[in-house]
């Protein structure tokens, strides 16, 4: 009883991973833009994210962000100096 139960169990796991297969090599293959600007392979991104490129995207992004944020300060202080 229990070995037919997870036999169709496995059943189920062969006959799900069948019908997605395509979709699961298609998703592997895909190419995803970046926010860095670069492209990158589904199967290859913990390496793009080590690449230069995007290590200096980063850095710029926390650099924008800080700047932003003090903008975002500077005018919330601004307005409510002038309530
Ligand atoms: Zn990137």
């Amino acid at each position: 009883m229990s070995n037919n139960a997870s036999d169709s169990t496995s059943e189920k796991q062969k006959k799900y991973y069948e019908q997605n297969r395509e979709i699961i090599c298609k998703k592997k293959r895909k190419h995803f833009n970046c926010a860095c600007g670069g492209r990158y392979k589904y199967s290859n991104k913990a390496r793009h994210l080590k690449t230069k490129k995007h290590q200096k995207y980063l850095k710029e992004k926390v650099v924008v962000e800080k700047m932003m944020r003090e903008i975002i300060t500077e005018i919330v202080n601004n307005v409510i100096n002038h309530l």
